[in-house]
Order: structure tokens, then C-alpha cells, then sequence
């Protein structure tokens, strides 16, 4: 076990966390990268049904650093977090998942260390520091910027620097296979992907992803609701999902998706209830971000009718909202220069998205904070972000 850490309070830069590093492991990295958080614009539990999502990353960002050593025995990684108390030391041959924060990068860095054996010997040990300002567990996605931009740190020091597709798989890789979070590919595509002043399209279905402008200035309110039947009713929703396609095949045995279902066909179907309102969902909100890309492609802003319309159909349809969200939602869209405003990430609490120019969001966002907090006892947390740049190389020493 190594020496706690002294969580950080500084903003983060390739400074800070070199200084990190150099003071917990008494030399200085060899390489910097860094990777940002994501917000979903719209596309709500729509990854997992083979559909389209549309996110933008956000000015909150990951770094990483990173240094090889030569071990004589046991190869290891050791690992410090400004924002983690514990630092670890754990095996890399036959690496095993502890429950603990620097599983994010161990799974990553075993794949890319094991391949690189041949060539470079196998009795080398890692070292990486980590500093983020990134809030983790507020479901603007830390796992994923951890894990790309520990991807792109360590395959750069290895000599091999991977491009931000090849880092977004190794990223998934590592938190499905290895952390065992069974999540699709937006997090860590977005992360990697996405580029300043545009959001990210995907279709999760195939992988691909484009890019369209987006100008706007997006404020992100954590509720505060804790989300404890977030998981349970997760699950109860990729089940509902899977049943309501498998039924939908009946009668379109080449339906691809629930993504794919048009509305009608849904409506046609006659599914029984709950199946038939989130199938619904699935395929209307489908349709929402194919007229957002036609938007922003048009050099158009996204409109109230798309944000509202997602919200209201995962308040009514989804059943995953709840009265402090559409409280937030209503309240947000009362205010001048405010296109609109959905809630954001899976649900049963976490964070809404108000989305209009920066200015109108500034003034609003302290009535918003006060009123909300008075209305539900709740203190949220806001975070202002424009369509901000990917994961990327900062330097190699
Ligand atoms: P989210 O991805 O929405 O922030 P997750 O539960 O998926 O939430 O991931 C959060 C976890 O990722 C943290 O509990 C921690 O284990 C790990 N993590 C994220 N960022 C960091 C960081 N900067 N330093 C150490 N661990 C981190
Ligand atoms: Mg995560």
C-alpha cells in the first residue's frame, strides 16, 4: 500500500498532474494525455436499442501521465489520483479486477502491456498519475475519460499511439470486460471522438459517428437526487426493451433493432402495456435526433419541440424522469434565451441539460439553483460547457 494522497483542489493541467507524479514517484512522466466527460444532447436510452446518439464533450477533462520503469521481478502498475485518496500497487500479470478506482486504468493498460511484451520484454512495470476535474458518479461519464485518456498515455509511451477510434474500443473494452459495467460505446466515443464546437453522432449500431456544428452553450444542473433504483429499473428497461423487439419481430422477423421500428409500426403492433410506451419511446426519440443532425447541419439550433418533446416522452413513455427533473425542465424553459431543457443520463434522478446562448444561461442558472433548492431542499451543482475538444496527446517527453 502506498502513501494517501492529498486531494486536490487546483484545476488541473498537464503541470499539475506532471508535479503529482513527480512527487509520488520521484522522477518526471514520459508522456500526457487527457480526455473530457460527455453530456448527451439527445438520444435518451437509446445506445443500448441500437439507435442514434448525439453528445458533445464537455470543458471538464482527465488527465493522465505516465512513465515505464524496468521491474526485476513482479511487473506492476502503481497508480496516484489527485482526487482519490488511496493510491494503489497491483499486479499486471494476471491482473485482477480489486473494486477499486485504479481498475479504470489497469484494464486498460494489461491488454496494451501484454501485446507489447514481445517487443519490448515483459518486466515492465507502469507508473500513471491521474488528476480530473470531472465530477465522478454525476453521470457526465469520469469512467470513460479515466479510461481513454489512459488508452492514449500508455499505447504513446509503448510507441504505438493509438488513433481516438482504436482508444474509444480499448476504453469500452476495459469497462465492459474489465470493470464488468455492461454500458454501449457512446461514453468512450464521445471522449475520444468529439471535437470542439461540434457534437458527436453515432449510430450505435454500426459505429459510425460524424460530426455536426454546435454553437450553443449548454448548462448542466445536477439534481442531487440520489439515484438508488437507477440500476434496478435500468435493468427493468433493457429487459422491457428485448421483449418488446422480440415481439416486433413476429410480425418484421428483419427488424434490425428496436431503434429501427418506425412509429407505425409500433402503434400497428398492439404491444402490451408497459412494452408498448417504451418501444414508443425508443423509436420517436430515434426520430428526434435524425431532425437534430437535419438541424445542426443546417446550421440551425436545436429546437424546444426536439429537447421538451425528448423530455416529456421519457417523463410519460420511459417512466424515468421524476418531479424534481420536470420541475428543473419547466422552470428552465421560462427563461429568455433558453432553447430548452431535458433531463440527461439514464434517470431516476441525476442531471438535466438546459441548452441556449451563454449569456441568458449565466443570469439564469442563480434563480434557477436558489429556487430549486428552496422548492426541494436539494443543493444542486451546476457546470456551464460549450461543445468542447477531445481526447488527445498532450506531450511526449
Ligand atoms: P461516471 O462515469 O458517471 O462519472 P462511474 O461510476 O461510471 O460514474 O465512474 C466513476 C468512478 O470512476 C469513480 O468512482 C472512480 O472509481 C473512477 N474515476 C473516475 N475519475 C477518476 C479520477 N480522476 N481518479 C480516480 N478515479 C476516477
Ligand atoms: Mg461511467
Amino acid at each position: 500500500m502506498m502513501s494517501p494522497v492529498t486531494v486536490a483542489r487546483q484545476t488541473p493541467s498537464a503541470e499539475s498532474v506532471s508535479k503529482l507524479f513527480r512527487t509520488h514517484f520521484g522522477r518526471l512522466p514520459r508522456v500526457v494525455a487527457s480526455a473530457p466527460g460527455r453530456v448527451n444532447l439527445i438520444g435518451e436510452h437509446i445506445d443500448y436499442n441500437g439507435g442514434e446518439v448525439l453528445p458533445i464533450a464537455i470543458s471538464r477533462r482527465t488527465w493522465v501521465v505516465a512513465a515505464l520503469r524496468e521491474s526485476e521481478k513482479q511487473t506492476v502498475l502503481r497508480a496516484v489520483s489527485a482526487t482519490e485518496q488511496e493510491a494503489c500497487e497491483v499486479p499486471l500479470k494476471g491482473a485482477a479486477k480489486s473494486g477499486r478506482w485504479c481498475d479504470y486504468v489497469l484494464g486498460v493498460a494489461e491488454p496494451l502491456l501484454r501485446r507489447a511484451a514481445a517487443e519490448l520484454g515483459d518486466q515492465l512495470s507502469l507508473d500513471v498519475a491521474v488528476w480530473s476535474d470531472i465530477p465522478p458518479g454525476a453521470g457526465l461519464s469520469s469512467s470513460a475519460a479515466l479510461e481513454v485518456a489512459s488508452a492514449l498515455a500508455i499505447s504513446s509511451l509503448l510507441g504505438h499511439e493509438m488513433d481516438a477510434r482504436d482508444a474509444a474500443m480499448a476504453a469500452w473494452r476495459a469497462e465492459t470486460e474489465f470493470v464488468g459495467v455492461a454500458c454501449g460505446i457512446m461514453d468512450q466515443f464521445a471522449s475520444a471522438l468529439a471535437r470542439e464546437g461540434y457534437a458527436l453522432h453515432i449510430d450505435c449500431e454500426t459505429a459510425e459517428t460524424d460530426h455536426a456544428a454546435f454553437s450553443d452553450t449548454v448548462l448542466i444542473i445536477d439534481s442531487a437526487v440520489r439515484r438508488s433504483l437507477r440500476d434496478s429499473r435500468f435493468n427493468e428497461r433493457k429487459v422491457e426493451c428485448a421483449e418488446a423487439l422480440s415481439l416486433l419481430r413476429q410480425r418484421w422477423p428483419s427488424l434490425v433493432s428496436l431503434a429501427a421500428a418506425e412509429p407505425d409500426q409500433v402503434l400497428a403492433a398492439d404491444l402490451p402495456q408497459p412494452l408498448d410506451r417504451r418501444a414508443l419511446h425508443v423509436s420517436r426519440e430515434t426520430r428526434r435526433v435524425r431532425e437534430a443532425i437535419t438541424l445542426l447541419r443546417a446550421g440551425q439550433p436545436l429546437t424546444r419541440e426536439l429537447l421538451v418533446g425528448s423530455h416529456d416522452s421519457l417523463r410519460d413513455l420511459y417512466e424515468c424522469s421524476r418531479p424534481e427533473l420536470d420541475w428543473l425542465v419547466q422552470r428552465a424553459i421560462g427563461f429568455p434565451g433558453v432553447r430548452g431543457a431535458r433531463l440527461t443520463g439514464a434517470g431516476w434522478g441525476g442531471c438535466v441539460i438546459v441548452v441556449g446562448d451563454s449569456a441568458s444561461l449565466q443570469s439564469a442558472q442563480v434563480e434557477l439553483a436558489r429556487d430549486y433548492q428552496s422548492r426541494f431542499g436539494l443543493t444542486p451543482q451546476l457546470w456551464s460547457t460549450a461543445a468542447s475538444p477531445g481526447a488527445r496527446v498532450e506531450r511526449t517527453g
